[in-house]
């Protein structure tokens, strides 16, 4: 698999992307790890990764998407991104996930992303604006990857996305992407209405054909202005999810994203551990994009002392440490709104009914099933699980 899937990245993308890929994301992202560690035996906080929501505004409407555009719309101003990104470099970190809205609609995303070359960029996108030319301009950079969003086949796809010909546009984003050679990530948002179509050898086939090289799967979150809650996976499907990743990692030559389980299957927060936050498009440092409560604004300071001095974000991290390997979210949204309410913190998501929202979201099933842990079969999950994303003292 490891093999096939490194002739694949040979063979199908450009030299120098694949150079600065394996450079500024690969080594210096096991750069950013290790300063990470370091960092919290110390007893110390800044993260390794950071999202930025550059903007709300977006020209799809999406099931469970937790952005609410706004009228004139959002958006994080360059100077802000640019004294993000610097801090962010002094502490070693230099890969940022670049999230809307859509991102493609914030002006000035290209010049921004050109004035860091040493840094990486993977933009989350909806493919719809993803042109031949935009793809033209990405390569030209080299240190972004665009991850395009699937949510299933055309009819599914059109009903999740809030659009018309939503999957025949992203299948045209993939070949622009594959035509200019980029490294392209697809990234799927599983739930009842798609889970047999995406966790599927098909579909996985499908987008080897069309020269993607990572797949990345998220666990559907009922939340935002529209949350559908009868789409949310239940505890077998979940499991079902796992043995489908950690087989097809043995397998298909592609690789296979999930930010939820560690090593030895054990369930895992990202944001509980620190690792990584959210900066919304209004400038509030969140714990991660679906929640949507904050106490710090990067326009009142630099970012490494607010993360330092953040009492919200230390509280948040113990009390989702502590209620649950899992996802706080999904499985117990009245002792986070509990949290929120204690701490009077800011709704950030632009819409009013916000805490009422979470109070009346029901326990759901998330990642953490304990008992049933699926250990990684692959010896090279295996061990990057192990080295590059494990529980950083979180658990105890
Ligand atoms: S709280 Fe849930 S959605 Fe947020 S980072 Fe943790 S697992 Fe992901």
């Amino acid at each position: 698999m490891i093999f096939q899937l490194t002739k694949r990245m040979l063979m199908e993308t450009d030299k120098r992307l694949l150079f600065k890929f394996a450079y500024n994301f690969g080594w210096k992202g096991i750069g950013a790890v290790r300063a990470f560690d370091r960092r919290v035996r110390k007893g110390e906080q800044f993260p390794a990764f950071l999202f930025l929501s550059i903007t709300n505004n977006c020209n799809l409407k999406c099931q469970g998407c937790w952005v609410t555009p706004s009228v004139p719309a959002l958006e994080l101003a360059t100077a802000d991104i640019e004294n993000v990104i610097d801090t962010c470099k002094r502490h070693g970190s230099y890969f940022f996930g670049i999230m809307g809205g859509e991102p493609l609609l914030y002006k000035g995303l290209f010049d921004l992303i050109g004035k860091h070359p040493d840094c990486y960029f993977l933009i989350f996108t909806n493919g719809t604006l993803l042109t031949d030319e935009v793809a033209r301009e990405m390569r030209r950079l080299g240190n972004v990857t665009p991850l395009v969003s699937v949510e299933g086949t055309a009819d599914v796809s059109d009903v999740r996305r809030g659009g018309s010909d939503v999957y025949s546009h992203a299948m045209h984003a993939l070949e622009n992407c594959s035509r200019n050679r980029l490294i392209t990530g697809v990234a799927t948002s599983v739930c009842k209405s798609n889970f047999k179509d995406l966790a599927s050898e098909k579909f996985v086939n499908e987008l080897i054909a069309k020269k993607v090289h990572y797949l990345w799967y998220y666990i559907y979150r009922p939340v935002g202005r529209i949350p559908h809650p009868e789409l949310t996976l239940d505890r077998n499907e979940i499991l079902e999810l796992r043995k489908f990743i950690v087989n097809t990692r043995t397998t298909a030559p592609i690789a296979i994203v999930d930010s939820y389980w560690d090593h030895l299957g054990r369930a895992l927060c990202p944001a509980a551990t620190g690792i990584g936050y959210h900066v919304n498009p209004a400038g509030y440092l969140e714990f991660c994009p679906p929640i949507q409560y904050a106490k710090e604004n990067i326009r009142d300071g630099n970012l490494s002392e607010l993360v330092k001095k953040s009492e919200f974000l230390a509280g948040f991290r113990k009390m989702a440490s502590s209620s649950s390997r899992g996802c706080i979210l999904l499985e117990n949204p009245v002792l986070m709104a509990k949290f929120i309410v204690d701490q009077k913190a800011i709704n950030t998501s632009g819409r009013c009914a916000g805490i009422e929202e979470l109070e009346a979201m029901k326990c759901c099933a998330s990642h953490h099933q304990p008992g049933e842990e699926i250990p990684e079969k692959h010896w090279a999950y295996r061990m990057a699980k192990k080295y590059w994303f494990f529980g950083f003292g979180a658990y105890g």
